[in-house]
């Protein structure tokens, strides 16, 4: 059975110069060439051709591309068509498209054709996904480095390790005969918890890869009209929140999205939001709350020359910032004098904020876990280990080491085991 041929605007929506068209599977050849009077063009070189339906009559004039199969992005011979963007255009040549026999692409089906053709495994396929999402720069870099199969390698290493370590396991039972060096079980237990070990370090992390991709809470605490809103306007650079002269009017500023060290930071001024008795917004109230609950940093704002409140809020960083540092309050030891009015400490502040928030989120050495969904299949993969270890009969160990890479491959989605022969093969000389 042949998939259908797909094909998607794959520059976004909305009005544009140029508009990228891609096509993918067999039927791109036919019906690229159909658009240009029966020919290709030469492969992987911009052309420009007129694009004529089947009457003959020219719709546009395109710069054209011809990726023949197997080496392309889905594995499929695919095709790109540079459109002017306005919407007639777009739907003209689909019309052509759609008579060709090809049909318009589902969400993602271009990433899922590369993934079930082998060009990229899961944890790539993510980071595709997570690239074109990508909003500062500290994301981008760590979903391209996830894309360039850093976090894949990892995965599929322990992956290979266990491989090797089960393919030893099954030849002590499959040959119980054999003269096997006593060795040979330490060497098993130690590969064993040699991975274990790498795993358990890996998800140690703090979350960061996760809080990178996600973005980080900064809690803003601090009693009425101290300048909270003030100070939250001042960071994100625009009138976000409403200022007030009246105590706890702090209403629409829920959350604030600034950029603070390449990291996407929400700051949520939980001391307005508590305040807050407008039902319409009780929701959004409690929604935010509960996030803050769990935020990343607490900024306390207080007013130049007034005490800290030491509030306490679990593990998180905790920055005082003595606010309205020009009416000449002196602030106190350890906090950090600014002005939301002035602007005065306002760079220093920002750096402050920056540096906590490269801390959260940078991880030196291999690529950070980055999903929740790796995160549950690395501590199943964990957990079988442990078991693998405990084990007494080589027949249980075999199956929790089998269980152990099996959650392993759930993750780069190349499930399955049956390799562990040739692996045998290659690494004992059976026939001999
Ligand atoms: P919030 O209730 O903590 O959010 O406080 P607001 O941001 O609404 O500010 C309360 C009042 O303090 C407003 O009248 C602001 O103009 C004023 N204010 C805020 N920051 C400063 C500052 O740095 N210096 C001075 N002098 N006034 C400020």
């Amino acid at each position: 059975m042949t998939e259908d041929t797909i094909f998607a605007v794959a520059s976004g929506a909305g009005r544009a110069p140029i508009a990228v068209m891609r096509l993918s599977g067999a039927q791109s050849g036919p019906a690229l060439a159909s658009f240009c009077l029966g020919r290709l063009p030469p492969p992987r070189v911009a052309s420009l051709r007129r694009l004529r339906n089947a009457s003959g009559e020219t719709l546009d004039q395109a710069l054209v591309l011809w990726f023949p199969g197997p080496a392309t992005e889905t594995g499929e011979d695919s095709a790109e068509l540079h459109v002017h963007g306005g919407r007639a255009v777009i739907e003209a040549v689909s019309d052509v498209l759609i008579a060709a026999g090809l049909r318009p692409a589902e969400p993602g089906e271009f990433t899922r054709r590369a993934f079930l053709n082998g060009r990229l495994d899961l944890v790539q396929a993510e980071a595709v996904h997570d690239l074109v999402f990508a909003e500062t720069t500290a994301q981008r870099r760590q979903a391209l480095r996830q894309m360039e199969g850093e976090l894949g390698a990892l995965y599929h290493g322990w992956s290979d390790r266990l491989r090797s370590v089960l393919a030893h396991q099954e030849a002590l039972i499959d040959f119980p005969d054999e003269d096997l060096p006593p060795e040979v079980e330490a060497e098993l237990l130690a590969a064993m918890r040699d991975v274990r070990a790498g795993i358990a370090a890996h998800l140690d992390d703090a979350g960061r890869g996760e809080k990178l991709r996600e973005g980080l809470f900064f809690a803003i605490t601090g009693a009425p009209n101290v300048g909270k809103s003030s100070l939250i306007n001042a960071l994100a650079g625009r009138d976000v929140a409403i200022v007030s002269a009246i105590p706890g009017t702090t209403r629409d500023a829920l959350e604030t999205r600034v950029v603070l060290g390449g990291v996407p930071v929400t700051l949520v001024d939980t001391a307005g939001l508590r305040e807050t008795a407008d039902i319409l917004e009780a929701e959004g109230v409690r929604r935010a709350l509960a996030r803050a609950e769990e935020a990343d940093m607490v900024i306390e704002v207080v007013e130049a020359g007034e005490p800290a409140r030491q509030t306490a809020h679990g593990s998180a960083d905790r920055l005082v910032v003595a606010n309205k540092c020009d009416l000449g309050g002196s602030a106190q030891v350890g906090t950090l004098p600014v002005s939301a009015l002035t602007g005065e400490g306002l760079t220093a502040l920002r750096e402050r904020l920056a540096q906590a928030a490269t801390a959260l989120t940078a991880s030196a050495g291999p690529p950070p876990l980055t999903r929740a969904r790796h995160r549950a299949a690395l501590r199943d993969a964990l957990d079988r280990l442990t078991a693998a270890e405990r084990a007494d009969l080589p027949e249980l160990r075999a199956e929790d080491l089998r269980l152990a890479m099996r959650a392993l491959g759930r993750i780069t989605g190349q499930v399955g085991v049956e390799d562990i022969l040739d692996t045998l093969f290659r690494e004992f000389c059976i026939g001999k």
